[in-house]
């Protein structure tokens, strides 16, 4: 088992899904954490929401500052928060291009750049970001989606490189197909959602959805001291989906 007992860690998109799996997991093994969101009033004790858009520097230096004021540390950061975005390379105008890079892409470093004098202080810093199976899975109708988690891959290297000599982990998880609000939504808009999420457990290799209490497991596994060793790799947690080189039909 990991003990974060006195750490302090940050988790962006903390109000929902893998987030707040993510971040209850981290407070129910001893750290105290701050879920900057869109909606933080959505997070639930002893969990701290403090609001935060990931697309605005303002307000993300504003939520590090509170964060760091109030607990006096941050040594994990998960960079999780992020946006979906459906179709070909076609569907989308500029606009929603620079949306969607802007959550999932620069968001990331946005929250990164705040947190680092903070994180270069801590003895076990370590950051997670949230990639996906996207990112080289070559999945239909995910142009932009996969174009922006590609990058959180090579952004995630990247950085990993950059920082290791101040002895900051950066790894990725790259979840599958995650049973979270996010993918309920998108059930929901279906014109049989309970038929659209039996084909959807049925294109999974082991039959069901990833939990996201699964992935919030992984990240707390390269988040914490069992992999002091680790950096600048990505742990898949889709159920075998890309290992298996299967592929959604
Ligand atoms: P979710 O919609 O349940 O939760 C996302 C959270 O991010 C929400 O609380 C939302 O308010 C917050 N958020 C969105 N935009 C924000 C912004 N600009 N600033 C601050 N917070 C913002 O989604 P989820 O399924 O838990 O997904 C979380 C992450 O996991 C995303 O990066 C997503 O790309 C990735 N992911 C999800 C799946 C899946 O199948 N659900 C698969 C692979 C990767």
């Amino acid at each position: 088992m990991t003990d974060f007992t006195g750490l302090v860690a940050v988790v962006t998109g903390g109000a929902s899904g893998i987030g707040l799996a993510t971040a209850s997991l981290l407070a129910e093994r001893g750290a105290r954490v701050a879920c900057l969101d869109l909606n933080p009033e959505a997070v639930p004790e002893p969990l701290t929401g403090v609001p935060c858009d990931v697309t605005e520097d303002d307000t993300v230096r504003a939520a590090i500052d509170r964060v760091a004021t109030r607990f006096g540390r941050i040594d994990v950061l998960v960079n999780n928060a992020g946006i979906g975005a459906q179709g070909d390379v076609a569907a989308n105008p500029d606009a929603e291009w620079h949306r969607v890079l802007d959550v999932n892409v620069v968001g990331i470093a946005r929250v990164t750049r705040a947190a680092l004098p903070w994180l270069r202080q801590s003895p076990s810093a370590a950051v997670v970001n949230t990639c996906s199976i996207a990112a080289w899975a070559g999945l239909p109708q995910r142009a932009l989606y996969s174009a922006s988690k590609g990058a959180v891959y090579a952004l995630t290297l990247a950085m990993a490189a950059d920082h290791v000599r101040e002895g900051i982990r950066i790894n990725c998880v790259a979840p599958g197909t995650v049973d979270t609000p996010w993918v309920s939504r998108l059930l929901d808009s279906a014109a049989d959602p309970a038929a659209e999420r039996a084909a959807l457990r049925a294109r999974q290799p082991t039959g069901r959805l990833v939990s996201a209490a699964e992935v919030a497991n992984a990240i707390c596994y390269l988040a914490s001291p069992l992999t002091g060793s680790t950096t600048g790799t990505v742990l898949g947690v889709d159920g075998g989906m890309h290992g298996l080189r299967l592929r959604p039909p």
